[in-house]
Protein backbone atom coordinates (compact mmCIF):
# COMPACT_ATOMS: atom_id res chain seq x y z
CA UNK A 1 0.00 0.00 0.00
CA UNK A 2 1.35 3.30 -0.66
CA UNK A 3 0.80 5.47 1.76
CA UNK A 4 0.47 9.71 0.87
CA UNK A 5 2.08 12.03 3.29
CA UNK A 6 0.61 15.31 4.19
CA UNK A 7 2.31 18.74 4.10
CA UNK A 8 3.34 18.81 7.66
CA UNK A 9 4.27 15.29 7.78
CA UNK A 10 6.35 16.01 4.26
CA UNK A 11 7.49 18.81 6.44
CA UNK A 12 8.74 16.48 9.46
CA UNK A 13 10.42 14.07 6.80
CA UNK A 14 12.41 17.28 6.18
CA UNK A 15 14.02 17.37 9.28
CA UNK A 16 14.79 13.81 8.95
CA UNK A 17 16.73 13.87 5.67
CA UNK A 18 18.39 16.46 6.77
CA UNK A 19 20.32 14.80 9.57
CA UNK A 20 21.18 12.30 6.58
CA UNK A 21 22.17 15.27 4.68
CA UNK A 22 24.54 16.18 7.69
CA UNK A 23 26.13 13.07 8.30
CA UNK A 24 26.92 11.92 4.58
CA UNK A 25 28.57 16.04 4.36
CA UNK A 26 30.72 14.89 7.75
CA UNK A 27 31.37 11.31 6.81
CA UNK A 28 33.09 12.40 3.24
CA UNK A 29 34.78 15.72 5.03
CA UNK A 30 36.42 13.29 6.96
CA UNK A 31 37.28 10.69 4.51
CA UNK A 32 40.63 10.22 3.56
CA UNK A 33 43.38 8.09 2.56
CA UNK A 34 44.26 6.31 5.95
CA UNK A 35 40.92 6.76 7.61
CA UNK A 36 38.97 3.40 8.12
CA UNK A 37 35.34 2.45 7.47
CA UNK A 38 34.76 1.89 11.36
CA UNK A 39 35.32 5.48 12.03
CA UNK A 40 33.49 7.08 8.99
CA UNK A 41 30.57 5.35 10.74
CA UNK A 42 31.57 6.78 14.00
CA UNK A 43 31.44 10.20 12.52
CA UNK A 44 27.73 9.55 11.15
CA UNK A 45 26.83 7.99 14.67
CA UNK A 46 28.17 11.33 15.83
CA UNK A 47 25.40 13.44 13.90
CA UNK A 48 22.68 11.36 14.69
CA UNK A 49 23.38 11.22 18.51
CA UNK A 50 23.61 15.12 18.25
CA UNK A 51 20.23 15.38 16.34
CA UNK A 52 18.98 12.62 18.92
CA UNK A 53 18.08 10.78 15.81
CA UNK A 54 17.61 7.17 15.46
CA UNK A 55 19.33 4.85 12.94
CA UNK A 56 16.97 2.64 10.64
CA UNK A 57 19.93 1.08 9.41
CA UNK A 58 21.57 -0.37 12.92
CA UNK A 59 20.04 -3.60 13.46
CA UNK A 60 18.02 -3.85 10.27
CA UNK A 61 17.81 -7.47 9.28
CA UNK A 62 16.13 -8.13 5.88
CA UNK A 63 14.65 -11.89 4.69
CA UNK A 64 18.41 -12.10 2.95
CA UNK A 65 20.31 -11.05 5.52
CA UNK A 66 22.26 -13.56 7.57
CA UNK A 67 23.27 -11.18 10.68
CA UNK A 68 21.27 -7.97 11.55
CA UNK A 69 23.20 -4.67 10.12
CA UNK A 70 25.99 -3.67 13.11
CA UNK A 71 26.27 0.30 11.72
CA UNK A 72 24.11 3.50 10.97
CA UNK A 73 25.93 3.65 7.58
CA UNK A 74 26.66 1.30 4.74
CA UNK A 75 30.25 2.03 3.31
CA UNK A 76 30.86 0.04 -0.04
CA UNK A 77 34.10 0.22 -1.67
CA UNK A 78 35.33 0.32 -5.32
CA UNK A 79 33.86 -3.35 -6.50
CA UNK A 80 31.12 -3.20 -3.52
CA UNK A 81 28.02 -1.95 -5.01
CA UNK A 82 25.92 -1.27 -1.76
CA UNK A 83 25.56 -2.75 1.57
CA UNK A 84 29.07 -2.40 2.26
CA UNK A 85 29.73 -3.66 6.40
CA UNK A 86 31.91 -1.15 8.03
CA UNK A 87 35.11 -2.92 8.95
CA UNK A 88 38.55 -1.96 9.83
CA UNK A 89 39.54 -1.79 6.04
CA UNK A 90 41.60 1.87 5.83
CA UNK A 91 40.60 3.78 2.34
CA UNK A 92 43.27 3.64 0.04
CA UNK A 93 44.91 6.45 -2.62
CA UNK A 94 42.19 6.02 -5.51
CA UNK A 95 39.42 4.15 -3.57
CA UNK A 96 35.84 4.55 -5.04
CA UNK A 97 33.37 4.98 -1.77
CA UNK A 98 29.61 4.81 -1.64
CA UNK A 99 27.93 5.73 1.82
CA UNK A 100 24.33 5.01 2.27
CA UNK A 101 22.73 6.50 5.87
CA UNK A 102 19.42 6.85 7.57
CA UNK A 103 18.48 8.44 10.18
CA UNK A 104 15.09 8.48 12.28
CA UNK A 105 13.75 11.18 13.78
CA UNK A 106 10.13 12.14 15.15
CA UNK A 107 9.18 9.25 13.55
CA UNK A 108 10.14 9.89 10.60
CA UNK A 109 12.95 8.04 8.15
CA UNK A 110 15.27 9.50 5.49
CA UNK A 111 17.74 7.81 3.15
CA UNK A 112 20.57 9.09 1.08
CA UNK A 113 23.62 7.73 -0.67
CA UNK A 114 26.90 9.45 -1.94
CA UNK A 115 29.88 8.19 -4.12
CA UNK A 116 32.97 10.13 -4.00
CA UNK A 117 36.71 9.00 -4.56
CA UNK A 118 39.55 9.67 -1.56
CA UNK A 119 43.24 10.60 -2.51
CA UNK A 120 44.24 10.74 -6.69
CA UNK A 121 40.64 10.15 -8.62
CA UNK A 122 40.75 8.13 -11.26
CA UNK A 123 39.39 9.61 -14.37
CA UNK A 124 36.77 7.04 -15.15
CA UNK A 125 35.78 6.48 -11.33
CA UNK A 126 34.95 10.84 -11.85
CA UNK A 127 32.46 9.57 -15.17
CA UNK A 128 31.22 6.66 -13.17
CA UNK A 129 30.17 9.01 -10.30
CA UNK A 130 29.27 11.95 -12.74
CA UNK A 131 26.77 9.94 -14.55
CA UNK A 132 25.23 8.17 -11.24
CA UNK A 133 24.65 12.20 -9.95
CA UNK A 134 23.22 12.53 -13.47
CA UNK A 135 21.12 9.62 -13.66
CA UNK A 136 19.38 10.64 -10.00
CA UNK A 137 18.87 14.01 -11.41
CA UNK A 138 17.06 12.78 -14.43
CA UNK A 139 15.09 10.58 -12.26
CA UNK A 140 13.92 13.67 -9.82
CA UNK A 141 13.13 15.64 -12.42
CA UNK A 142 10.91 12.73 -14.00
CA UNK A 143 9.30 12.29 -9.91
CA UNK A 144 5.95 14.73 -10.78
CA UNK A 145 2.74 14.44 -10.21
CA UNK A 146 0.83 12.67 -13.49
CA UNK A 147 3.93 10.84 -14.00
CA UNK A 148 4.17 6.88 -12.61
CA UNK A 149 7.07 4.99 -11.37
CA UNK A 150 8.17 3.51 -14.51
CA UNK A 151 9.47 7.13 -15.77
CA UNK A 152 11.62 7.32 -13.03
CA UNK A 153 12.97 4.15 -13.60
CA UNK A 154 13.35 5.00 -17.44
CA UNK A 155 14.69 8.25 -16.55
CA UNK A 156 17.44 6.07 -14.46
CA UNK A 157 17.94 3.33 -17.12
CA UNK A 158 18.63 5.78 -19.97
CA UNK A 159 21.08 8.04 -17.99
CA UNK A 160 23.44 4.89 -17.31
CA UNK A 161 22.76 2.52 -20.49
CA UNK A 162 23.37 5.78 -22.77
CA UNK A 163 26.69 6.24 -20.57
CA UNK A 164 27.57 2.76 -21.69
CA UNK A 165 27.03 1.33 -17.53
CA UNK A 166 25.42 -1.71 -16.20
CA UNK A 167 22.83 -1.79 -13.53
CA UNK A 168 22.36 -4.39 -10.96
CA UNK A 169 18.82 -5.81 -11.53
CA UNK A 170 16.70 -6.49 -8.36
CA UNK A 171 17.70 -3.87 -5.81
CA UNK A 172 16.59 -0.10 -6.25
CA UNK A 173 14.33 2.84 -4.61
CA UNK A 174 11.32 2.49 -2.38
CA UNK A 175 8.89 4.55 -0.86
CA UNK A 176 10.12 5.89 2.58
CA UNK A 177 8.21 7.30 5.37
CA UNK A 178 7.57 6.06 9.22
CA UNK A 179 9.23 3.03 7.93
CA UNK A 180 12.07 3.52 5.52
CA UNK A 181 10.95 0.80 3.02
CA UNK A 182 7.99 1.40 1.82
CA UNK A 183 6.00 0.38 -1.40
CA UNK A 184 6.40 1.65 -4.00
CA UNK A 185 9.21 -0.38 -5.70
CA UNK A 186 11.19 2.05 -7.93
CA UNK A 187 13.39 -0.20 -10.06
CA UNK A 188 16.69 1.83 -11.70
CA UNK A 189 15.30 0.32 -14.93
CA UNK A 190 12.01 0.40 -16.47
CA UNK A 191 9.00 1.27 -19.45
CA UNK A 192 8.17 4.75 -19.05
CA UNK A 193 4.12 5.40 -18.22
CA UNK A 194 4.03 2.06 -16.49
CA UNK A 195 3.90 1.51 -13.03
CA UNK A 196 2.01 3.14 -9.89
CA UNK A 197 0.95 6.88 -10.70
CA UNK A 198 2.96 9.54 -8.91
CA UNK A 199 0.49 11.96 -6.28
CA UNK A 200 1.08 14.54 -4.03
CA UNK A 201 2.60 13.74 -0.87
CA UNK A 202 4.05 10.49 -2.10
CA UNK A 203 7.85 10.29 -0.72
CA UNK A 204 10.19 7.89 -2.38
CA UNK A 205 13.98 6.74 -2.16
CA UNK A 206 15.59 7.08 -5.40
CA UNK A 207 18.88 5.29 -5.41
CA UNK A 208 20.70 4.48 -8.93
CA UNK A 209 23.13 1.93 -8.60
CA UNK A 210 25.81 2.19 -11.74
CA UNK A 211 28.04 -0.79 -13.07
CA UNK A 212 31.28 0.93 -14.57
CA UNK A 213 32.42 -2.11 -16.83
CA UNK A 214 28.33 -2.41 -18.60
CA UNK A 215 27.57 -5.85 -17.04
CA UNK A 216 25.19 -6.14 -14.79
CA UNK A 217 26.38 -9.00 -12.96
CA UNK A 218 26.79 -9.33 -9.23
CA UNK A 219 26.89 -11.32 -6.19
CA UNK A 220 26.66 -11.39 -2.23
CA UNK A 221 29.86 -11.60 -0.54
CA UNK A 222 31.09 -13.87 2.12
CA UNK A 223 29.20 -11.54 5.32
CA UNK A 224 26.13 -12.08 2.98
CA UNK A 225 25.61 -8.42 3.12
CA UNK A 226 27.93 -6.50 0.53
CA UNK A 227 26.85 -6.74 -2.79
CA UNK A 228 29.77 -7.11 -5.43
CA UNK A 229 30.26 -6.85 -9.01
CA UNK A 230 30.75 -10.03 -10.80
CA UNK A 231 33.62 -8.83 -12.46
CA UNK A 232 35.57 -6.67 -10.14
CA UNK A 233 35.31 -3.51 -12.06
CA UNK A 234 34.13 -0.72 -9.73
CA UNK A 235 30.39 0.73 -8.83
CA UNK A 236 28.56 3.84 -7.84
CA UNK A 237 25.60 4.64 -5.70
CA UNK A 238 23.66 7.95 -4.96
CA UNK A 239 20.67 8.26 -3.31
CA UNK A 240 17.77 10.95 -2.05
CA UNK A 241 14.81 11.34 -0.21
CA UNK A 242 12.04 12.84 -2.29
CA UNK A 243 9.19 13.76 -2.03
CA UNK A 244 6.19 14.33 -4.84
CA UNK A 245 4.67 17.85 -4.28
CA UNK A 246 1.84 19.65 -7.13
CA UNK A 247 4.73 22.19 -6.68
CA UNK A 248 6.93 19.58 -8.22
CA UNK A 249 9.77 17.26 -6.60
CA UNK A 250 11.42 18.33 -3.28
CA UNK A 251 14.40 16.98 -2.18
CA UNK A 252 14.45 16.01 1.66
CA UNK A 253 17.93 14.80 1.94
CA UNK A 254 19.26 17.86 0.16
CA UNK A 255 22.54 18.72 1.61
MG1 LIG B 1 19.96 4.20 1.28
MG1 LIG C 1 17.20 3.37 0.04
Amino acid sequence: MVELKTDTSIDAMYEAGQVVGRALTAVQKAADVGVSLLELDEVAREVLRGAGAGSPFLGYRPSFAPTPFPAVICASVNDAIVHGIPTRYRLRDGDLVSIDCGAELGGWAGDSAISFTVGEPRPDDVRLIETAERALAAAIDAAVVGNRVGDIAHAIGTVCREAGYGIPEGFGGHGIGRRMHEDPGVPNEGRPGRGYPLRHGMALAIEPMLIASGRDGYHAAADGWTLRTDDGSRAAHVEHTVAILESGPRILTAR
